[in-house]
C-alpha cells in the first residue's frame, strides 16, 4: 500500500478540519499502536483520553462482538436490556439520579443545557436563561456547546451563538459572582480544564461556586467528559473535591472507544424533564450500551483506578524530574494521569518528533504537552515513555 497515496485520497474526499499527522493508524494492542507501515508507537494520548482500557480488550470486544450478533439497534420507543444495565451502573457510580445516553461528548453538553434551562423554566420563569461558563474552557463544537467554550478562535466564525452566555475566570470565584443576575440559570465547569491546557479548579473555587448555586437556584454543571472516568484516581473527579453537581457530563472513556456520551442529573433537575423535551435516534442503543456496562464491569474487575492510583505518584515524579531537568519545561499541573507539562516554547514540533519517536503524545493549547494514557499503562510504560520523550527533548 502506498502511504502517499492513501493520505491523498483522504484529502480528496474527507472535510478539511484536522491537519493530520502522516500516519495511518491500523491495529492497537495495550497501551501500544501500529500503523499501516508496521511502526509501533507507546500511546500516551490514548485516542484523546478515550481508550482507557487499552487497545484490543479481549473481554471487551466479544461483548460487542455478542451484542452485534444480537442486537444493534431498536430506537428509543422501546426499552432494551443493555441500556437498562448501562444506565443503573453509570448513575450508581456517579450518585446521580437519572442519565440520558448520546452520541458523543457536544451532545451530551447540549443536552445538560437544555435540562438546565428547562428547570429554570418551569422553576424560575422564560427569563432565566443565561448561562455561565469559564473562559479558556472546552465543551464541544456544536453551537450550543460551542456557545459556552470560552475560545474565541473557535466561536468567532460561527456567530450569533446562543444568546445570555457570559464568561468568568476559573478559580476566580468574584468573577463568576460578577456574572450572576437573577437570569441567571446555569453555571458550566470542567473540574479539570482539559484541551485549555489541564488547569485544575480549586476545591475552594468549586466550593464556592456550590454555594453560590444553592442560594440562588441555579443548575451546576460539571464536564466531566474527559476528566471523568477514572482518569483523575476517582471515578469522577468531583468525587475527590467532594463538591456534588446538579448535571454531570461523560463521553470519552465511556465506551471505550465506541461513540457513547451522557448527560447524569439529579432528581430535583432532571425530574423537570417530561416525555418530548427532548431525544435522541440512536441515543442508548444496544450496541453502545453494551459497550458502557462491559466499562464499567472491566473497571471494576481490572481495579483501573488502584491502578491509577498507584501510577500516579511515580508519573508526577517522572514529570517532575524533567520540569527540572530542561529550561524550557517550566511546570507540571494535572491530576492523576490527566497530566500537562507547560513549555515556555511552542510544543507542536516537540509532537511531531516524538511521534517519530514512536510516542504519541498530543498537546493542550500552544505550550503545553498533555498525557492521557490509557488507564492501565504501567511503571514499565511510564519509563519507556520517559526514554522517548528525552531522546526528543534532547534534540531541542
Ligand atoms: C472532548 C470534550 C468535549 C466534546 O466531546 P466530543 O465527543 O468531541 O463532542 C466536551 N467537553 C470536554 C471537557 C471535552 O474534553
Amino acid at each position: 500500500m502506498d502511504k502517499f497515496k492513501k493520505i491523498e485520497e483522504a484529502e480528496m474526499a474527507i472535510l478539511n478540519t484536522y491537519k493530520r499527522h502522516q500516519i495511518i493508524l491500523d491495529k492497537g494492542d495495550g497501551v501500544y499502536l501500529y500503523d499501516t507501515e508496521g511502526k509501533k508507537y507507546l500511546d500516551f494520548a490514548a485516542g484523546i483520553a478515550v481508550f482507557a482500557l487499552g487497545y484490543n480488550n479481549k473481554e471487551f470486544n466479544d461483548a460487542l462482538k455478542n451484542q452485534i450478533d444480537k442486537l444493534i439497534h431498536t430506537s428509543n420507543y422501546y426499552y432494551n436490556i443493555p441500556a437498562i444495565e448501562a444506565a443503573k451502573k453509570v448513575t450508581s457510580v456517579s450518585n446521580m439520579d437519572k442519565v440520558f445516553f448520546t452520541n458523543s461528548g457536544t451532545e451530551a453538553i447540549e443536552g445538560a443545557i437544555k435540562l438546565a434551562k428547562k428547570y429554570a423554566f418551569v422553576n424560575k420563569g422564560a427569563d432565566c436563561y443565561e448561562i455561565i461558563s469559564m473562559n479558556n474552557s472546552f465543551h464541544g463544537r456544536t453551537l450550543g456547546a460551542l456557545s459556552v467554550t470560552g475560545n474565541e478562535e473557535y466561536q468567532k466564525a460561527f456567530k450569533p451563538l446562543i444568546e445570555g452566555v457570559k464568561f468568568a475566570e476559573l478559580n476566580d470565584l468574584q468573577s463568576v459572582i460578577s456574572q450572576i443576575s437573577e437570569k441567571t440559570c446555569a453555571i458550566i465547569i470542567e473540574p479539570i480544564q482539559g484541551e485549555g491546557g489541564i488547569y485544575p479548579a480549586t476545591k475552594e473555587f468549586l466550593e464556592g461556586v456550590k454555594s453560590i448555586c444553592e442560594q440562588n437556584d441555579i443548575v451546576l454543571i460539571f464536564d466531566e467528559i474527559q476528566c471523568g472516568m477514572g482518569r483523575t484516581g476517582s471515578m469522577f473527579a468531583f468525587q475527590q473535591y467532594g463538591i456534588i453537581p446538579d448535571v454531570l457530563t461523560t463521553a470519552k472513556a465511556l465506551g471505550c472507544g465506541v461513540p457513547v456520551g451522557a448527560f447524569l442529573a439529579n432528581e430535583k433537575v432532571a425530574s423537570a424533564m417530561v416525555a418530548g423535551d427532548h431525544g435522541s435516534t440512536y441515543g442508548g442503543n444496544p450496541l453502545v450500551c453494551a459497550a458502557v456496562s462491559k466499562v464499567f464491569d472491566l473497571f471494576e474487575s481490572n481495579n483501573i483506578i488502584n491502578n491509577v492510583n498507584e501510577i500516579t505518584p511515580y508519573l508526577e515524579n517522572e514529570l517532575n524530574k524533567l520540569v527540572d531537568e530542561y529550561d524550557f519545561i517550566e511546570s507540571r499541573r494535572g491530576k492523576g494521569l490527566m497530566q500537562g507539562l507547560i513549555f515556555s516554547v511552542p510544543v507542536k514540533d516537540i509532537v511531531e518528533k516524538a511521534l517519530d519517536n514512536g510516542l504519541i503524545i498530543i498537546s493542550a493549547g500552544k505550550n503545553v504537552i498533555r498525557l492521557v494514557p490509557p488507564l492501565i499503562i504501567t511503571k514499565e510504560n511510564v519509563d519507556e515513555m520517559i526514554i522517548k520523550f528525552k531522546e526528543v527533548l534532547i534534540t531541542l
